[in-house]
């Protein structure tokens, strides 16, 4: 087993840039382009496309299937989850899955890569724009096996800049909305689901409720899960991490565990991991 190695400071400066264009483009340009030229159906409809698309591929994704492996499916799911994936900016599926299982492995520790020890702000952003982390693939061997996995790791740029970049503008262009798929689909929609993965580290660290283990800081909560497409069942998260599901109630909002479930009634995914109720019951108080 190779060696897990602390964080350096070091600032990443095409992160910086990345998030200034997003804020001052995304968040800002949007209200003043709405304002002054309106918003259409298809730009709407793209920006919604393309923030549910994405932002499902890193929970159901990325996050599911990938770093916990909680379900089965066939290739052309995996291709798309990795597609649209890639278009969050998030790294690749294998740098992501190794980080996330080194934060699962040493969770409020110096070798989780977002210690929430260190504070909000570090455990939401300032470890990915401000530190420099060694990963060890060591923890991802099962991932290195999968050709299409390594082809997204080895050309990840070409895939963000594809799916993250070209496709949205090359449909707004199509559409006559080249200026609103830049700033909605692609600006505003990339820091919308940025900070969505973002307050699993943060948010869902420090509130809500410590339901399934009182001495770790992942934590239960509605606005988080309400935040994360259902990511926000954190302590249930951390004390059953191969569970497919994160809320287990009906009434939990866990839109990532229904659409596995719906791929499942669909033939599309199988082998769903499920925690015996009574094993779920002895943990929780
Ligand atoms: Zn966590
Ligand atoms: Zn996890």
């Amino acid at each position: 087993m190779g060696e897990y190695g602390l964080p350096k400071r070091k600032t990443k400066w095409a992160g910086v840039v990345l998030f200034a264009v997003l804020i001052s483009c995304g968040v800002f340009g949007t209200p003043l382009y709405i304002y002054h030229r309106g918003l259409s159906a298809p730009e709407l409809t793209l920006f919604l496309f393309y923030f549910f698309a994405t932002g499902l591929s890193i929970t159901v994704g990325y996050h599911r299937l990938f770093a916990h492996v909680t379900y089965k499916t066939n290739s052309v799911v995996r291709f798309l989850l990795l597609f649209f994936g890639a278009a969050t900016y998030e790294e690749s599926a294998l740098k992501w899955s190794s980080q996330h299982r080194q934060h699962h492995q040493f969770t409020d520790t110096d070798k989780d890569p977002h210690n929430s020890k260190r504070g909000f702000w570090y455990c939401h952003i300032g470890w990915i724009l401000f530190y420099k982390h060694s990963v060890n693939q060591d923890n991802v061997k099962d991932l290195l096996q999968d050709k299409l996995i390594m082809h997204q790791h080895r050309y990840y740029d070409l895939w963000a800049l594809v799916s993250g970049i070209l496709l949205p503008l090359v449909i707004g262009y199509w559409t006559g909305h080249l200026l609103g798929a830049f700033l909605m689909a692609v600006c505003l929609r990339m820091f919308l689901v940025m900070n969505a993965a973002f307050f699993i580290n943060s948010y869902a660290h420090m509130i809500g409720s410590r339901r399934y283990n009182e001495n770790e800081s992942a934590t239960d909560h509605w606005l988080g899960a309400v935040l994360t497409n259902g990511e926000g069942y954190h302590s249930f998260h951390h004390r059953f991490p191969n569970d497919y599901r994160n809320g287990i109630r009906w009434y939990h909002w866990d839109p990532s565990k229904w659409i596995i479930y719906l791929f499942s009634r669909l033939g599309l995914a199988w082998d769903l991991k499920r925690t015996s109720p009574a094993l779920i019951a002895s943990f929780s108080h």
